[in-house]
């Protein structure tokens, strides 16, 4: 501490000398400068003042002034203002606006030495505080960054054996004629679990390529109802399995959207997959799709478990899965709405939720309709 460097800015030579001569004798670098413009000037230049010593009433600029200049460049520089007693309100008004403290004229070199150190100290706190934050920001985004590395590969590994599974039961399933029908639904199901698992991991990928900013929407132009009806049609059997009913509510989308069909599907599939995951057997999901002041509006309602103010506002973000026992029952990476809203927005569209625990969950997602440009 004792080799900060601190800035005099007075427009008397005497006080400039007095604080030069105590501040260095006790092992600080000490510059001066004879009023606010000069002392403005001479902190920009630099940058690498830890402390400022300031008067209130110098030519140019005052003192009220520099302390405002200061603080808006360097939150963290610490600001004395000496002071006559007469301006002890003023002294007031500049602590005010940011500075430290203030000390009163005349002053002793240890009225003067007191108030320097403690400010240091302080300000040592602050700049030491500030570099743990930013170190764990670094850390969390490092974290984060690993954690999505690692998604990546992972996915990637998984998506070849899993269509090469898929590939054999379509296989067995076509040429095996002599099957039992108790043998056909088990290797149908084991299809269909398979096929699950290869949109998980394309999620993942995908998501990962939005996180490094690699992923490319091929927009053409789309009918939002065949849409809806072929991401509906690819869940009927599961919601069927689990004794849920499935029902395409309103299908008068705008007749056509300009957008990428595979991002899209991935979108519907994930809120209907989700819709189906999240309701028990006997529920129901209500999808449709309409045509509202230029937007296409899809929605996909359950009567399922439904979420908490807390969890609704933590649903988007990546690897979240609230706490309760049907979502912890539930096989999940927390990724799905993550990527939901991300490929929405790609599209310029937004998302909303409206949900209540035990009252079931509605998605509901705006797109343009008019085609986009760029
Ligand atoms: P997951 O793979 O866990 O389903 P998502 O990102 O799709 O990941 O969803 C995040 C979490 O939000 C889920 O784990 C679940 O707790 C909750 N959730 C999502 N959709 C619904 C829904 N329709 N009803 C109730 N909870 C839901």
């Amino acid at each position: 501490m004792s080799h900060a460097r601190i800035l005099v800015v007075d427009d008397e030579p005497g006080m400039r000398e007095g604080c030069r001569r105590i501040l260095s004798a006790e092992g600080f670098e000490v510059e001066t400068a004879e009023d606010g413009r000069a002392g403005l000037d001479l902190f920009l230049a630099r940058r690498n003042f830890d402390a400022v010593l300031v008067d209130l009433k110098m030519p140019r600029m005052g003192g009220l002034e520099l302390v405002e200049h200061i603080r808006r460049h360097d939150p963290e520089a610490l600001l004395l203002v000496i002071t006559a007693y007469a301006a002890i309100e003023t002294a007031v008004e500049a602590t005010k606006r940011g500075a430290y403290g203030y000390i009163p004229k005349p002053f002793t070199p240890d009225e003067l030495l007191l108030p320097v150190r403690h400010g240091l100290e302080r300000r040592a706190l602050a700049v030491e505080a500030r570099r743990l934050r930013q170190e764990r920001e670094r850390h969390r985004q490092e974290l984060e960054k690993a954690r999505f590395t690692f998604l990546s590969m992972v996915a990637h590994e998984l998506r070849s054996p899993l269509a090469a599974i898929e590939g054999c039961l379509d296989a067995v399933l076509a040429s095996a004629q002599s099957l039992s029908q108790e043998d056909r639904a088990l290797l149908d199901r084991a299809l269909r679990r398979a096929g699950a698992l290869r949109r998980m991991a394309g999620d993942m990928l995908s998501l990962t390529a939005l996180q490094a900013g690699n992923f490319i929407l091929r927009r053409e132009r789309l009918a939002p109802d065949a849409l809806l009806r072929e991401a509906l049609a690819a869940h009927e059997t599961a919601a069927a399995e689990k004794g849920l009913t499935l029902h395409l509510e309103r299908s008068d989308g705008p007749p056509e959207i300009e957008a990428d069909h595979d991002a899209l599907r991935c979108v519907l599939s994930n809120l209907i997959d989700n819709a189906i995951k999240y309701t028990p057997a006997g529920g129901r999901v209500n999808v449709s799709v309409r045509h509202e002041e230029n937007s296409a509006v899809f929605q996909v309602a359950d009567t399922g478990i439904g979420m908490s103010d807390d969890e609704q506002a933590h649903a988007f973000d990546e690897f979240f899965r609230a706490r309760n026992p049907a979502s912890a029952s539930t096989p999940g990476t927390g990724l799905g709405l993550a990527l939901v809203r991300r490929l929405v927005e790609l599209h310029g569209g937004s998302v909303a939720l409206t949900s209540a625990p035990d009252a079931g969950s509605t998605f509901t997602i705006s797109l343009p309709a008019r085609p986009i440009s760029a």
